[in-house]
């Protein structure tokens, strides 16, 4: 069976999974596009997909009976609109994070999941399927011991003027977010934030860097750095310290040179770069599990989570270095 996918929203994203399901990809083709701009649609379709419509809205997109399933890449705000109609109309939908804006927004999709009875929700949070998370679970659940405590980094070479503090939550650390959720099969009850002094690279509406600290259920501390002005390259780090011994996330694949009196490596300087391999696997799961009529990876669950976690991340950053606690609601059966 070759599954039939509508993407909506063909931006950078929708453009990227549009073409990793008709190059790369098995077992899927795109055939319907919509964006806000339908020429960017067009764009796509003359590029990507010359057998897709071109939908006017997301809405009809999704209501069309050639589409089996849909992609949400269209502008967050958006995505809690569209998830809902798909739910509605029983069509699995993969969402690019976020979920829903709000962690009330999120909310309401876990409740029509629940009332439609099934998982129809993946959610676009792809470090789940990087190899090198994969093997940092794998220690973790057996070799490193209980885990105490995560240090972590997330380092961007830069970030546009109007990237704002609030931003480096809910566009930056909310991949951290989810993954050290699913990392430590556990949940935050409490979120903190100090500012060290802003680095020289930053702007009046953004406070760089900062340090998170997650406290868990369990009692895990995780300490994690957001320096998204840090000039030398894109850099995610993360140890976590269990009772037995500490487990790193391995770097990236690069070729050390002895050269000009110098051993180096190269460190990338672009996200995309960094996970490419992981959005590949992340969508072809989406793929198989719509195909056998069911869900699999991130939930909505966990895209709702990551918007409560976020949501007290922000009080935290306005809260002069107190902790902001963590209200966790009982998870559902069908999430179990
Ligand atoms: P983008 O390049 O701005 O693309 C978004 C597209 O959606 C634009 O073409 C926009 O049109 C269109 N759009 C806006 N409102 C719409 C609506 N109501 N219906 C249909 N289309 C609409 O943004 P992007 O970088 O692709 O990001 C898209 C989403 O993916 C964001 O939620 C982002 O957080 C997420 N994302 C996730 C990852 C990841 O690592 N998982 C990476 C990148 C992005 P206009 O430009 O005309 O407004």
């Amino acid at each position: 069976m070759i599954l039939k996918i509508g993407v909506i929203g063909t931006g950078m994203i929708g453009r990227d999974h549009t073409r990793r399901i008709q190059q790369v990809l098995a077992g899927a083709k795109v055939v319907a596009l919509a964006d806000y701009s339908v020429d960017a649609a067009k764009a796509v379709q003359a590029d990507l997909a010359p057998d897709a419509t071109v939908y006017e809205t997301g809405q009809e997109l999704i209501a069309a009976n050639t589409v089996d399933a849909v992609l949400v890449c269209s502008t967050g705000a958006t995505h809690e609109d569209y998830v809902l109609a798909a739910i509605e109309a029983g069509k699995p939908v993969f969402c690019e994070k976020p979920l829903a804006t709000t962690a009330e927004g999120a909310k309401r999709i876990v409740d029509a999941e629940i009332a439609a009875g099934k998982r129809l929700v993946q959610v676009g949070f792809m470090r789940r399927y990087d190899t090198g998370y994969v093997a940092l679970k794998d220690a973790v659940e057996n070799h490193t011991g209980a885990p105490i405590m995560v240090h972590a980094a997330h380092r961007n070479p830069t970030v546009p003027e109007q990237y704002v503090t609030p931003m480096a939550i809910h566009d930056t650390f909310v991949h951290e977010i989810d993954v050290f959720r699913w990392l430590l099969d556990d949940d935050y009850v409490s979120a903190r934030v100090t500012f060290p002094r802003t680095c020289a690279a930053s702007h009046a509406k953004l406070r760089d860097p900062q340090i998170v600290t997650l406290t868990t259920a369990k009692g895990v501390v995780i300490n994690t750095e957001i320096y998204v002005n840090c000039k030398y390259g894109y850099d995610i780090q993360c140890q976590i310290v269990g009772e037995d011994g500490v487990a790193y996330l391995p770097e990236p694949q690069a070729i050390t040179m002895r050269l000009n009196a110098k051993r180096q490596n190269e460190i990338l300087t672009d996200w995309k770069d960094r996970f490419v391999a992981s959005y590949d696997v992340e969508l072809q799961d989406f793929i198989n599990a719509a195909a056998e009529g069911t869900a699999s990876g991130p939930s909505s669950w966990d895209g709702y989570m990551a918007a409560v976690t976020c949501d007290a991340c922000v009080a935290a950053q306005e809260s002069d270095g107190s902790a902001v606690t963590i209200t966790n609601p009982e998870r559902p059966a069908l999430y179990s």
